[in-house]
């Protein structure tokens, strides 16, 4: 998934406002973080994605991820959250891609990566149902901003570019 984890990252602003959503938005990409920093660290796994979106690898950054923030916040329910949102990147991504489970086990996903317009329509419908969980934590006016009107419409036009380029380029590579 693509912007769709930020969809996810909104709503859960919108059902706990008092987590940062940076913080938010960093634990629902963690995973693609993980892959992107061990790739340029050169750090490859001969099954793409062992080392960052497999069961035990999602275990391991759901805790880091959870304890970090309960050190830093000593907030046990946003602990929770974040956990959440890391272990919510993992499912978004068996539906759009296609990913290993464990050391030896099957690789499963939808790869719908390579049906664009179902890709888009899913992940737009997960960040309308994200942007609209995260406006109620506004007041009514403030909801109805530009500026929190222009967030949807941001995160839909960068699906609809992910999407295009997954239509038509071939072959992209991560680092
Ligand atoms: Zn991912």
């Amino acid at each position: 998934m693509y912007t769709g984890h930020v969809g996810v990252a909104l709503g859960a602003k919108g059902l706990r406002s008092s987590v940062p959503l940076w913080a938010l938005i960093i634990a629902s990409q963690l995973p693609d973080w993980a892959d992107a920093t061990l790739c340029i660290a050169g750090l490859r796994s001969s099954t793409p994605g062992m080392l960052s979106h497999s069961f035990p690898a999602i275990g391991v950054l759901t805790l880091l991820a959870g304890l970090a923030y309960l050190v830093a916040t000593r907030d046990v329910t946003g602990a929770a959250f974040i956990g959440v949102l890391v272990i919510s990147h993992a499912f978004a991504d068996y539906l759009t891609g296609i990913k290993p489970t464990w050391s030896g086990g099957p690789m499963v996903g939808l790869q719908l990566y390579h049906h664009p317009v179902i890709d888009f329509a899913l992940e737009g419908a997960v960040i309308l149902a994200g942007w609209l969980l995260y406006r109620t934590s506004f007041p009514r006016e403030r909801g109805n901003s530009r500026e929190v009107l222009s967030i949807l419409g941001v995160l839909l036009a960068l699906q609809l570019a992910a999407d295009i380029v997954f239509a038509t380029v071939t072959g992209l590579r991560k680092c």
